[in-house]
Order: structure tokens, then sequence, then C-alpha cells
């Protein structure tokens, strides 16, 4: 059988590790799902992995039409859903919640997480690979200069694990940055106690002005005027989840008065 020709585009970076992709398949934890959806199964390696740990419910979204190919001849009877997943109903795809694997194409991998915590009420957990960077984004708390965006919404809404790092001789073609394995698992958040929407304005407000003091950022976005909040003279890295929420609930207020 041909291999798929490797096509930058797609992110396409094939693991040629057995070992490596068994112990990311095992990752899953799988306690309150069979429902598994891969995304970019590639040759199919995780793949395979999968449906030798026996998921249940197994099926996998590939945008590239010579890597279907040669899945549907690999795999008899797997479940393939051609296209983007970015583009895909997550909300549809199946009635229980379900699980999210794959070894991510890098240039997507944020976009991935972000589509997960949209769809919180049917992702369950979701693991795999990504750029060693954005793991560590991601997986980020207060006082480290990678903490973001990403890793205060996320942990509204799961609880993540930086699970291991991966080398780039495992790949082909190899990728010339680090890799590592991630895992978020949903939480018993419903509500994050405070208005959700604004909690988004308010870390990306802060965020995309990272190195000014939460007052200045915060007074081109509300009216907050010279109202004082003990957060305002620091900047936004140094937040915890829990201050971003009440600080959010203090913005509220004064937007609602
Ligand atoms: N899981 C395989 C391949 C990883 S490379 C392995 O570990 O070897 C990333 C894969 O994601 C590629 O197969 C690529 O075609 C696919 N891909 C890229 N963008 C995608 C998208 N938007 N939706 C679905 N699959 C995508």
């Amino acid at each position: 059988m041909n291999v798929v020709r490797a096509k930058k585009h797609l992110g396409q970076h094939f693991l040629t590790d057995n070992t490596i992709a068994k112990k990311i398949a095992d990752v899953l934890v799988l306690d309150r799902t069979d429902t598994v959806l891969e995304v970019g199964p590639g040759m199919g390696v995780l793949t395979r992995c999968l449906i030798e740990r026996k998921v249940k419910d197994l099926s996998v979204i590939e945008i590239d039409p010579e890597s279907i190919g040669y899945l549907e001849e690999k795999f008899s009877g797997l479940t393939i859903i051609e296209g983007d997943f970015l583009k895909y109903d997550l909300q549809n795809h199946s009635r229980e919640p379900f699980a999210i694997i794959g070894n991510f194409p890098y240039n997507i991998s944020s976009q991935i997480f972000f589509k997960a915590l949209a769809n919180r009420n049917k992702v369950i957990e979701l693991a795999g690979m990504i750029q060693k960077e954005v793991a560590e984004r991601i997986c980020a708390g207060p006082g480290s200069k990678t903490y973001g965006i990403l890793s205060v919404l996320l942990k509204v809404y799961y609880d993540i694990d930086y699970l291991f790092n991966v080398p780039p001789t495992v790949f082909n073609p190899q990728p010339r940055v680090n890799s590592a394995v991630i895992r978020m698992t949903r939480n018993n958040t419903e509500e994050p106690g405070c208005n959700e929407k604004l909690l988004t304005s308010v870390v990306k407000a802060t965020f995309n002005q990272r190195r000014k003091m939460i007052r200045n950022s915060l007074r081109s976005a509300y009216p907050i005027g010279d109202a004082a909040n003990k957060y305002l003279s620091r900047r936004p890295e140094q937040l915890s989840l829990e201050e971003f929420i009440e600080l959010t609930n203090w913005v509220d207020e004064i937007v609602h008065n």
C-alpha cells in the first residue's frame, strides 16, 4: 500500500513510533464515555492503538482525501468522517458526551481547544499531542510568562494535565518544534460564578495588553472611570481564575449601574 505524501499545509507529521502512539491512546480516561472521535488520523497510527484498546464507538475525522483513501483500505469498518474538524458540528456527532483525541495538526491546535470549550456539554475529555509551547500556555498558572487567555478560560470548565514531552525524532517528516501531550477533563462547573461572556471579554481585554496594568486595559473597554478595586493595579498574569471571576463581577456591577 502506498503511503500518504505528507502535506505541509495540513500540518502532516506522521508518528513513526508505536510505543508513543500507544502511550497517547492510553491517555484517555474513558470512565464516563465509550465514544471517541479522533481528529486527523493521517495513516492511522493512533487509530490502530485505539482499536487495540477496544474503544467501543470510534470515529475519525480527516480533511485529506489521500489519507481517507488510505484509511478506507487499511481499516475496514472504521467510521471515517471526511471534512474539516473546525467546521464539524460536534453537537450532532453523538447523543451522548464523548472524548476527543489526536496527534493534532499544530496549525489549528488552539482552535481545537476553543472548539471543545464551546461544546463543553458534549466534550467530556480531550487528549492529544500539540506543540510544546502551546501545551505550556494551556497548562500555565498565574505568575508564569506563558499564562494567558487559553489557560484561564479552559480552566473554568476543564481540569488540565500536562502529561509528557515528545521529541521531533519520532515523526516523519520531523516538525521543527517540540511536542507535548496534554489532557483536559470536564470538571463539575456548570456556571463560572459570573457573567461568562463578560469574563471572556475581561480576560481577552487584559491579556491583549498583558504588560499594562489591568486598570488601563479595562478603562478603554468599560466605563470604570476612577472606581476602586484591588486588582486594578495588577497585571493580568498575576490573577488566578477566581480573581478574574471576582473582577468580572465588579465590572458587571459598573456596567449595569
Ligand atoms: N494522527 C496521525 C497524523 C497526525 S498529522 C499520526 O499521528 O501520524 C495531522 C493530521 O490532521 C493529518 O492527517 C492532517 O491531514 C489532518 N488535518 C489537518 N487539518 C485538519 C482539519 N482541519 N480537520 C481534520 N483533520 C485535519
